[in-house]
């Protein structure tokens, strides 16, 4: 039976009993999907929905693929999203996210009603999840978000250096 749950998941119970080690699983395949941007030479960063333990949609940055500045992994994975529940509602969703969302996709994630975000490394550039701001639980929005934060964000923070890294010696080389 549902229970009520402290932290507004009311309805959607399996989200506020998820441990971290269950967080880390689902994390581990956002994080498949970082490398797969980078194998395409985009910024590494991925993103899986889940709902009811079932992945509903995943993506990552596409900026370069698609030269579309909205192309990050949460978008991309929000519209997949309410493509495939034909809901532009995720109600009952968890997002999984390697990087901190930037300005835009937390509000997308405050717009598509998303229930819980959870996310690896923290981006103390351009975060807007608690890093610069919090726009997902902003006390004046009409939706707030459940936050978990840090979930494999050693990993996602190496493929990220790694990524840039690997960048600056390409464009050293090729301004010789
Ligand atoms: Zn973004």
């Amino acid at each position: 039976m549902p229970k009520r749950d402290p932290c507004g998941c009311a309805g959607v119970p399996f989200l506020c009993h998820m441990s971290e080690n269950e967080d880390a699983r689902w994390m581990a395949i956002a994080l498949e999907q970082a490398r797969a941007a980078g194998a395409l030479g985009e910024v590494p960063v991925g993103a899986v929905i889940l709902r009811d333990g079932e992945i509903v949609a995943t993506g990552h940055n596409l900026t370069h693929t698609l030269n579309d500045p909205t192309a990050h992994a949460e978008a991309v994975a929000i519209r997949r999203a309410a493509q495939a529940t034909g809901h532009w509602r995720l109600l009952g969703c968890t997002l999984y996210v390697t990087l901190e969302p930037c300005a835009m996709c937390s509000g997308a994630i405050v717009l598509s009603r998303i229930p819980r975000l959870v996310y690896g490394a923290a981006d103390p550039k351009a975060g807007m999840c608690g890093s610069l701001a919090n726009l997902v639980q902003h006390p004046r929005l009409n939706h707030r978000v459940e936050l978990r934060t840090g979930i494999l964000a050693d990993e996602s923070g190496t493929l990220l250096r790694e990524f840039f890294r690997a960048r600056r010696e390409r464009s050293k080389y090729s301004s010789d």
